[in-house]
Formats: C-alpha cells, structure tokens, sequence
C-alpha cells in the first residue's frame, strides 16, 4: 500500500462508530445472555447442604426454639452470601479471561491501524485481513493482494477462492468481491469494508455452529463428583444410624421430642459429612489460577487446561520466535561468482516489497548497510510472484526491469539447488560452505535468478524454472535469553523438550546444542517422517529430540506419537495449518504475537509474549495449583474428620443431645470458617521448592491419592481425639457445665484449623518457613487473624450465650492451645524425619 492509498483509507470516526454501534449492537451471533441473580443464588439453594440447613432450622422452630432457628437461619444467609460472592467473582474473573482471548480484528478508524474485539466492528468498518484471519462478518473487498480464502465451512467447496474488487459479471450466489463470517484467510492480504455484522451474516443465517458445545467434565471433575456422592451416601446410613440410636438413647421424653432430637443430630451429622467445598475448590483454583496466569502472560482458554498443565511431559517447540528472538540479522553472504553486490540486489528483489517476516526485513536492512536502497531494489514493475509455502519452501519475484524480465529466487538452499544447473565441482563447493554456514547456527538461504525477453515465457510455477545459482545467504537468529535456564529447568522437571522446525537439520541441531536440548546431535528430518510408519516413528521420538524441515501437517503425526507413548504432549504453533495439531494436543499453545487466529482458536493456551519462558512458568504454575488442589482436598477431609465424628460418637456414648460437642450451629459456624480457609488461603499458597525437581505426575493418578488420604485421616483422628476427649473428660467432671465444654472442643478445632494450613502448606519445609513465605500476604494473614478474632468473639461477647458457648479462664485457654498445637504440629516432627531419610539416601 503506498502511502496515499493508505490516505484514501480513512474508515469510520469515533462517533459514527458509536451512533452505529448503538443501532447495530454487538458482533454476535446469539445475543449474550444476561446473569440472573435470583437464578444463582436458587442454585446455591439446591445444594443438599442447604437443604440441611433449612431443615435443621424449621426442626428448631418446631421445637419452640425460635432463637434457635434465627441464628440458623442468619448462618445460612451468611454461606448463601459467601457462595454467591465466590460464584460472581469466578464468573467475573472467567468473563475478563474470555474478553481476553476473544478473537481481534485489525480495522482502520480515524485513519488510523488499531486492534479491536471482534464484536465491536460494526457495518461500514474497514476491516485489515491477512493469511490466518477469521472474517469475524461479512463484507466487500476493496483491496485484494493475492487474498484466497477458504470458504468450505460456509459452501463446502474445499478449493480456496481467490478474491477480487469487482465481480459484477458473475451471477453466482456467492460473490468473489465480497467475504464472508466464518471463513478463512488462507493466503494475502486484503482491506474489507464491513457490510453485515452478527446474526445477519450469512454464517449467521444458516445459524451453523451457533451454539456452544456444551462444556464436557473433565476427569478431576469427575473425580471429585464422585468423592462427593460416595461421601454423601456414607452420609445417608450414618444419619439413619445416629437417628435411630439417639432415638433409643431419649426413653424419657416423648414421641415428637424424641423423633425431632434424633432427626437433627442425624442431620448435623450429615452436615458434617457432606464434602460440599470440593465442586467449589476445583472452579475457584482453576479459575484463580488462570487469572494469575493471565497476568503472567498466558491466556488459559479452557480451564481443565491449568489442571492438565501440571501433567506435561513433553514440550514440543517451535524453534524460530519462541527458542529465538526472531530478529535475524544477516551474518554472512557468500556469492559463488564473488559477485556479492548482484547476490545481495536478487534477494532484496525476492523479498516482499512491504515486508513483514523478520527474515526479509533483515535481508532488506542488509542491501541497506550495503547502500542498495529500497528505490533502487524496487524500481522495476512487480508482475508476478511464485507465492511461498511451507511445502515449496522458496519463493520468486517475477520483475520487470529495463525491458528485461527478471525472476529474483530466494529459499531453503536445497530446494533453490534442485532449479539449477551445476556441475558436480560447483555442487560440492556449494554444500560444503552450506553445512559450514548451518553448523554455526545461521539459517542458510539460497538465491537464484533467472532472465527472460518476453514475459510470455514466464514459467507456470517456480519448480519449472530454471535458475542462475548466484550466492548464500547466512542469518542469524540468536536464542533468547532466558532459554538455557529453562530447558535445563525442564530436563530437572522430567520434561523432554523437543525442537521442531521448518529450518535445516545442521541449524537446527547447532541451536539445539546452544540452549542445551539433550541428545541434539539426532535430527528427524520431514523427509524421513514421511517414509517412517507410525510405529516406527513412535519407536524412534524416544530418544530424538529435533525435527528439522518438517511440515506443519507432520506436526500431528509427532504430537500423536507421543500420546501413543503415553505422553501429556504441549505444543506450540503459529500458522493456519498448525490447527488440526495444536487442537489434538493435550495443550495446544497458541502464539500472541504472531500466531494466526485460527491457531488461537484451536489452542488451549495463549502466550502473549511468545516467549519459551513463559511456556516453563505456565506448567510450573500447572504444577502449583494441582498440588494446592490436592492440599486444599486433603484438609477438606482432614478437618471435617473431627466435626463427624464428634456427631457420630456423641449417641454411641450416650450424650444428651442438648450436651453436644456441636450443635447443628456450631457445624454451620465451622463451615463459615472452612470454605474461605479453603479458596482463599490454600489457593495463594506458594509453589513447593521442589516443584520443578520432581518427575511430571502421572495423568492417570486420582486427584486423591493413598499417601494424601492417609495423612489426610491421620491428621484428622488425631484432631477429632485432640478436641473430643478434651470436651468429654470435661464434661464428665462437669455434667452441669456442657457449654464450658463445647467451646473447650469448638476452640481446639478453630485453633487447629488456623495452624492446620500452615502445617500442610508444604511437604518438605517446616511450617514456620511457610509463615516467612507468606509474610507479606496480607490475605492469608486477615484469614487467620480472623478466625482467632472470631472464635474471641463467640466465646466473650454477648453471642457466646446465644451459640450456647462460655467464656474460658485463662487456664483453660492455655490447655486449648498447648492441645492444639500438639495436635497438629507433629507432623512437624515426620517432615524432620523425612529431610533427614532424604539426606542420607543422596
Ligand atoms: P521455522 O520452523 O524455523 O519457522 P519456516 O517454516 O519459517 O521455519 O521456514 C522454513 C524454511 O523455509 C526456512 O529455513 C527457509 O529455508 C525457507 N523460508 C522461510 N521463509 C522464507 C521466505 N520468506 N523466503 C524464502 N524462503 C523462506
Ligand atoms: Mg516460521
């Protein structure tokens, strides 16, 4: 585009895009649909956990104890607020992400180039569209540069169509001055003025597509959905059981007495026993997770993915932009006639006049610093060009020039050798200063010409032509930064990371060698790929890390050998034809920068900054929040052990229900203190020192494991002993005094709980280096604070009465903590012991 065409182009101003984005509304294809509060919050109601709840209250109406029943019901509107805040901030969290990611079109507004959302183009918007695009609507062409477009998901034709300005002529349906919502931009470029937008476009009108697949649970999900249902059913027998033993236990009172008493210690029980936070655990920690990823650069489109993340053991990369910088610089140039100066003007002229891939502009800024200018290089007339592809791997300009028609080649040198015509000598000298160059790591290029008289005896293709081999080209393109660092944190972790490339064997392996990718000296070559049988290439990726010419097709095959081996594959891709591969598999890895939207589409991450390190700090991130998943699981089990079976052993030890451990209040109360424990403190913990040690876990593992679950039931018998005994000698030496003891037994548990996080925060490190970890996290801190406020509150103020809870002297308090962090802390004691086995094993 010269620079008075891209005056021409003004586009719409700010406020006709307002007036028409006010009649038009939004890009969409279903309207979006609105929030319903009330329909949240009876979603919250539904919970069994609610309908404890609300039957536990209208039981303390119905026994004439109104004040009862207030408080229980001021508890459940106090879970009811906590859940719907949770929901609403995850929601909030889920739609900022989603905004994120949502596909972006680049429009001309104000005369000006910007980035904006594909729903905000309204009609009349001139849209920029290039190789990879998804026309987000319909429109005419007004600019065509060898634009095709793909638009078999609208008319089924598989065969691209080559668009143009005008198609008045044709009398077909679909018109080729015109494009359409839902097809693909496969080549060129071009500049769309916006006709119809949403639900009137083509696309929209066949109305294909349109609705969402339906979100599928994913394994954990499922995992934890059925932990919750065997809970639930333990539940059920063990609330029948306490019914009708509480029952046998009140011979004295009467029938209604009797049958509401044994009904609401069953149901406190059952309370007690039903994991409601695990369902809650799972979106809050994925959904945080991503958000806090998203910071970091790294849009999670699909949120199973954080979870799956910390599985990866194989990371396939692109080797250009993502292993390197992508800013080539050419280092050498080598002509075969020493005829540098005709080598260097050849391939200014195979490059695009307005270029954009880093290759060109660095061949470019070379003939600059050579003083060819631009004007010179460009000075001819542009009649044709053999358009490169990831199959061809070169590329022509067919240039009119001083009455001559010059063909000006450029690409991998041993497709550009197979078009010329050398003796074996010139071969051999050609070669050798190929593999001198690739083994330092450049990116070698060929360059070829070829002169014509007439322009009718332009070849078809460039394959038909036959060159003037004239010189190399050497580019550099150095590893980014970082790279060593993270590959070797990646060979700790048990992540293999594998290089592939469209680039030479010898470059590649020299890069790999660089950054240090382990056994770099073996190199798959697409050629190879294409003669090897899956079973043999299956066999083979054991052990080789680099894929070198490849095409984008054969990036599937290498992601499914993979899998077949077992392996959690993640793999990066920029173009169109990446797709099909980043979508199979287990996290496709789109690029931000230079990423195509259909590979955006298809991938299951976005990395924003395309940058390898980013892609290592992900899966660390993966690593982190499974593990806290976990942890947050285990203490769910581990502090609801003491409340069950505090409910289960009080009628087996005969107990009078109006002297129990916990009333259906005090369950409630816990639970107020459990759940924030929970999303908040568990989810910021930070990630275990060793995380990027040990070996990726293994995908089929259950989210609860044996270990987790019998430290988990451990820690829980030795808390519920800890708080009952401490309640039930109490109240043996003081029958009269059963208030005294519960908040003896309620304060242990509260104590325990605040302690009990710290604790479990790591494996390995003892509590207090946790403490210093999180010594600046105010969160973590009001959590914990909170609770010891909290139980204060309950035990001295007017409230205590109400909970039916007492105040206790100073020596009880002491009893209380020096049982608490008994309890607890010797697990202190087991970490010791495991640090010293460790050391000695090493
Ligand atoms: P990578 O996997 O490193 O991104 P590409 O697929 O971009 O590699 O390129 C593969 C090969 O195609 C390059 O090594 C080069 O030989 C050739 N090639 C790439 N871009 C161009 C271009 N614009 N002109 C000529 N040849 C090119
Ligand atoms: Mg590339």
């Amino acid at each position: 585009m010269t620079e008075q065409n891209k005056n021409q182009l003004k586009g719409l101003t700010k406020d006709e895009v307002r007036v028409l984005q006010e009649k038009f509304g939004k890009n969409r294809l279903v309207p979006e649909k609105k929030e319903n509060f009330f329909l949240k919050i009876i979603q919250v109601l539904k919970e069994p956990m609610f309908l404890l709840l609300i039957a536990a209250a209208i039981i303390y109406f119905l026994l004439g104890e109104p004040r009862d029943g207030t408080i229980m019901l001021v508890f459940v509107v106090g879970i009811i607020s906590i859940d719907v805040i949770q929901e609403w901030k995850t929601d909030k969290t889920l739609n900022a992400l989603k905004n994120l990611s949502a596909p972006h079109i680049t429009v001309i507004r104000d005369g000006i180039e910007c980035t904006i959302n594909s729903e905000d183009l309204v009609p009349g918007d001139l849209m920029m569209i290039a190789e990879g695009v998804k026309l987000p609507a319909d429109g005419k062409v007004i600019k065509a540069n060898d634009l095709c477009i793909d638009e078999s998901s609208l008319t089924g034709e598989a065969e691209g169509v080559w668009k143009c300005i005008d198609d008045s002529g044709n009398k077909d349906y679909w018109k080729k001055d015109h494009c359409y919502a839902g097809t693909l931009v496969t080549q060129g470029t071009g500049v769309i003025l916006i006709e119809k937008i949403g639900a009137e476009t083509e696309y929209g009108k066949i109305g294909i597509n349109v609705a969402e697949a339906p979100d599928r649970p994913t394994p954990m999900e499922k995992q934890t959905r059925k932990l919750v249902k065997v809970c639930a059913a333990i539940a059920a027998v063990l609330f029948l059981l306490v019914c009708i033993i509480t029952y046998f236990n009140l011979p004295d009172h009467q029938l209604k007495e009797r049958l509401i008493e044994s009904i609401l210690s069953g149901i406190t029980l059952a309370m007690a026993m039903i994991p409601e936070e695990f369902p809650v655990i799972l979106t809050v920690f994925l959904s945080m997770g991503a958000w806090r990823l998203a910071k970091k650069n790294s849009l999670v489109r699909r949120l199973p993915s954080v979870e799956t993340l910390g599985a990866v053991s194989v990371l396939c990369v692109d080797k250009t932009g993502t292993i390197t910088m992508n800013k080539m610089r050419v280092r050498e140039c080598w002509a075969i006639s020493n005829n540098i100066k005709e080598t260097n003007k050849i391939m200014g002229m195979a490059c695009e006049v307005d270029a954009y891939d880093p290759m060109e502009h660095a061949m470019l800024d070379y003939c600059e610093e050579n003083n060819i200018a631009k004007e010179e290089l460009f000075k001819g007339e542009l009649i044709s060009e053999y358009s490169f592809t990831n199959e061809r791997k070169m590329m022509g300009h067919v240039w009119k020039l001083n009455g001559e028609v010059v063909i000006a080649s450029k690409g991998s040198p041993e497709k550009i050798l197979t078009l010329c015509n050398l003796d074996k000598n010139e071969k051999k000298i050609i070669e050798s200063k190929i593999f001198n160059m690739s083994s330092q790591g450049l990116r070698v290029i060929g360059i070829g010409k070829m002169i014509l008289k007439d322009e009718k005896d332009i070849p078809e293709t460039l394959e038909e032509c036959s060159l003037e081999f004239l010189g190399l080209v050497g580019l550099q393109d150095p590893p980014r930064e970082n790279v060593k660092n993270d590959i070797a944190s990646c060979v700790r972790a048990g992540i293999r990371v594998v290089m592939i490339t469209g680039d030479n064997g010898i470059t590649a392996s020299a890069i790999a060698k660089q950054v240090g990718i382990p056994h770099s000296s073996v190199i798959i070559t697409g050629d190879e790929l294409n003669t090897m049988t899956d079973d043999e290439l299956q066999e083979r990726i054991k052990d080789v890390s680099i894929f070198s010419r490849v095409m984008p097709e054969h990036k599937m095959r290498i992601v499914k050998a993979f899998k077949e081996n077992g392996d959690v594959v993640a793999m990066t891709g920029d173009g169109v034809n990446d797709a099909p591969a980043l979508k199979y598999a287990d996290i496709g890895i789109a690029m931000g920068k230079r990423g195509s939207e259909v590979s955006r589409e298809a991938a299951d991450l976005i990395l924003l900054d395309d940058n390898f390190s980013t892609i290592v700090d992900t899966i660390k991130d993966g690593r982190r929040i499974y593990d806290n998943i976990r942890k947050a699981i285990g203490y769910v089990f581990t502090i609801h052990i003491p409340i069950a079976f505090a409910s289960l052993l009080a009628p087996m030890l005969n107990i009078r229900p109006s002297m129990l451990l916990l009333l259906p209040v005090h369950v409630v109360l816990l639970e107020l203190i459990i759940d924030p424990t929970c999303s908040i403190v568990l989810e910021r913990q930070p990630a275990e020192s060793d995380i990027m040690e040990r070996k990726p876990r293994n995908p089929k593992e259950s989210i609860l494991t044996t270990s987790v679950l019998v430290k988990s039931i451990i820690q829980g018998m030795i808390l519920f002993v800890a708080s009952f005994a401490s309640y039930y000698l109490y109240l043996k030496a003081n029958p009269e005094q059963a208030e005294v003891a519960r908040s003896i037994g309620l304060a242990i548990i509260m104590l325990s709980n605040v302690l009990l996080v710290q604790v479990n925060s790591s494996e390995s490190e003892f509590a207090y280096k946790s403490l210093i970890n999180l010594k600046k996290d105010h969160v973590m801190w009001a959590v914990g604070i909170g609770t010891l406020i909290g139980l204060g509150v309950i035990l001295y103020t007017p409230i205590a009465e109400f909970l039916s809870l007492a105040p206790l002297n100073l020596n009880q308090i002491f009893r209380v903590v020096v049982t608490s962090v008994a309890a607890v802390m010797w697990y202190e004691i087991v970490k010791l012991f495991k640090k010293i086995r460790k050391g000695r094993i090493k």
